[in-house]
């Protein structure tokens, strides 16, 4: 149901940004878990208004339910408050290798469409050359033709060169 291109964990050094500056975690879609919290009362502490269930998606936090402000980005205040405790080190320590080998993935992946992006700069340098060779191929072709043709008319000047002293022999002859 996840790709992995909505996959998109914080790095570890942006995770101690979010942890210092208090911002919202990134969160999964969760079907059990959604919508605004009307059960509990807990209201953001800037707008007062209800709070948003979501559930974690990245570094150690994943899979912890919490609640945070509703509001949309730019008006969000960053109000968290969890729902679900810590999870035990053996568990944080399986999800932060569990991302790295996202993250592995995802390099690995960016190195395969640079590669494929070479590719593609090559064959169309290649097809480039082509065209210009058939260009030239075709400037050859017509160059001969018209050489071809002058060839006709400088043989039938001769042959008219020919005819004319014929002529004048004949009637050297005749005279
Ligand atoms: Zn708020």
């Amino acid at each position: 149901r996840i790709s992995f291109d909505l996959i998109c964990p914080r790095p570890l050094h942006m995770m101690v940004t979010w942890i210092l500056l208090g911002q919202v975690p990134f969160s999964l879609e969760d079907p059990d878990y959604k919508g605004l919290e009307l059960d509990l009362i807990v209201l953001c502490e800037k707008h007062g208004k209800p709070s948003e269930r979501l559930v974690a998606f990245e570094g150690t936090m994943t899979g912890r339910r919490f609640l945070a402000c509703a509001e949309p980005e730019g008006q969000n205040c960053g109000f968290v408050q969890w729902v679900d405790e810590q999870w035990p080190p053996t568990m944080e320590n399986a999800l932060l290798k569990l991302w790295s080998m996202v993250e592995e993935s995802k390099s690995a992946r960016v190195n395969d469409n640079l590669q494929s992006a070479l590719t593609i700069h090559q064959l169309t340098e290649e097809k480039n050359k082509l065209d210009a060779d058939y260009d030239k191929l075709v400037k050859d072709v017509h160059q001969l033709v018209d050489f071809q043709q002058d060839r006709v008319v400088d043989f039938s000047y001769l042959q008219s060169a020919v005819t004319y002293q014929h002529q004048c022999r004949a009637e050297l002859v005749a005279g």
